[in-house]
């Protein structure tokens, strides 16, 4: 299913200059285009907050306000009375859902008489990003982030321009209650009743502060409001009357905004390279290695397939993890996958000893959540017999997926691949709890060589490949 994502930028100061900036919301690295500074982009917290800008001010708003008069047939405003600006706060729940469902076809005889052909299981994903009132002011129920057509500017501080006129009315909704009712709604949404098994990946919880113009205005009718969307700039109601003051906020613990900080190497303090979305780095001063994890640069080693052959592939990142399985210390290995993947495991592999079992996920932008599979699966399922070395290759793709979210990709791929070869003993229940729980070591990186072919692109020590167009 193809991805549907909204067009959002994170709009900033350079911590250096001050000119503003703007970048995509899923880039980590930038370089300011007027002070040329290397910047990072950081997240301190797991759950983040934005304010989303608005450039109405007092002119434009008197505008709106006689327009909106004009449009609903109501006496123009004799005078304005008072202006003000609410940010109000929303929860926005977005990720991956995965899902496994069991296909059977029918085939029908030229005698009417139907053959049931062996159950098969698929993988299926798609994005959800559901969002909700963060607080229970009547007025904000009918309000609504929305699906916006224009491109929305995250702010992670109150706008400097906006902060003396602006109240920031505070979430009642707590971070755990918000997880769990976007969990309840997103359960009511997906109810699959053939999948048998389903995952959220990546999700992020966000606070996400909504500007709400109020204009209150005074005609031969009376005293009226409007409520006024600041980042699409529609009026959206009147209301008779005074509007009625809401609370003011105070601080909200648990939840932080993205930090922007030089991009250094923090072993040698070198200037490390700009690379959009990637998460990983290299040093090119001292050949470290470094990945992102929330506000830390943490260094890692990779490895990376040895290959004598073509020096124009270019290599290609992917999360290699081992497993702990059935709860137990012991780690997943290749005999114990052979019994429990039955026919699924290539049939040229005969692995004599207790060589480990790995898990093979692509690390590098896809352009759709379901175009990883066939190479994961592949991958993994010929546990390619490769010899490795510690070196960083200088012709790489970007690493672009976090390691947890790997891991819970490895999950799917575990109960995809049990599911997929249960055959006649699971055939009539494919039930996740009779399967063997699992959980993931810490991942390594791993780098294949990969090469264009026709419409593919193939991995070049197994042959494996995947769809150029599904790649970023
Ligand atoms: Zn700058
Ligand atoms: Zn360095």
């Amino acid at each position: 299913m193809e991805s549907t994502r909204p067009n959002e930028d994170i709009k900033v100061n350079c911590p250096q200059c001050g000119s503003p900036i703007n970048f995509p919301e899923s880039y980590r690295s930038i370089r300011c285009p007027y002070c040329s500074k290397v910047l990072l982009i950081t997240s301190p917290n797991r759950v983040l907050k934005f304010y989303l800008n608005t450039e109405l001010n007092a002119r434009s708003i008197k505008y709106i306000t006689e327009r909106y008069c004009k449009r609903e047939g109501l006496a123009l405003p004799k005078s304005m009375e008072k202006l003000a600006l609410y940010y109000v706060p929303f929860w926005r729940f977005r990720g991956l859902q995965y899902w496994l469902k069991v296909r059977t076809d029918t085939y029908e005889f030229e005698d009417g008489t139907r053959l049931e052909t062996e159950a098969k299981v698929q993988i299926d994903s798609k994005h959800f990003d559901i969002n909700f009132p963060a607080s229970e002011i009547p007025w904000m129920r009918d309000l609504s982030l929305g699906i916006r057509a224009q491109t929305i500017e995250l702010c992670p501080d109150l706008p400097v321009k906006l902060r003396e006129l602006a109240e920031v009315i505070k979430p009642e909704i707590v971070m755990d209650t918000a997880r769990e009712m976007a969990y309840n709604s997103l359960g009511r949404l997906s109810r699959n009743p053939s999948a048998c098994y389903e995952e959220l990946i990546g999700e992020k919880l966000t606070l996400v502060y909504f500007p709400l113009w109020v204009s209150q205005f005074l005609n031969n009718s009376g005293n009226f409001y409007l409520l006024i969307d600041g980042v699409s700039e529609q009026a959206s109601s009147h209301f008779e009357g005074e509007f009625k003051e809401v609370m003011e906020s105070d601080s909200f613990e648990g939840v932080g905004s993205i930090k922007i900080v030089p991009h250094h190497c923090p072993h040698c303090g070198a200037d490390l390279t700009i690379d959009g979305e990637s998460l990983a780095f290299l040093c090119q001063n001292c050949d470290r290695f470094w990945y992102l994890e929330g506000s830390q640069l943490r260094q890692v080693e990779v490895t990376t397939a040895k290959f004598d052959g073509s020096i124009d592939s270019k290599y290609f990142p992917f999360w290699r993890f081992e497993a702990i399985f059935n709860g137990e210390r012991s780690i997943l290995t290749f005999q114990q996958a052979k019994t429990l993947f039955t026919n699924k495991l290539s049939l040229l592999i005969d692995e004599p000893t207790d060589s480990i079992f790995k898990f093979y996920i692509p690390a590098f932008g896809l352009k759709n959540p379901g175009a990883c599979w066939t190479l994961a699966t592949n991958l993994t399922r010929s546990q390619p017999d490769i010899e490795l070395s510690e070196t960083v290759p200088s012709h790489r793709a970007s690493c672009t997926l976090p390691e947890e979210e790997a891991a819970q990709l490895a999950g799917v791929l575990w109960y995809y691949l049990i599911f997929g070869c249960a055959g006649h003993s699971l055939r009539k229940s494919f039930n996740r709890d009779e399967v063997p729980d699992i959980h993931f070591r810490p991942g390594r990186l791993t780098y294949f060589p990969m090469k264009e072919d026709g419409i593919y692109l193939c991995e070049q020590t197994t042959g494996f490949a995947i769809q150029k167009k599904g790649v970023i």
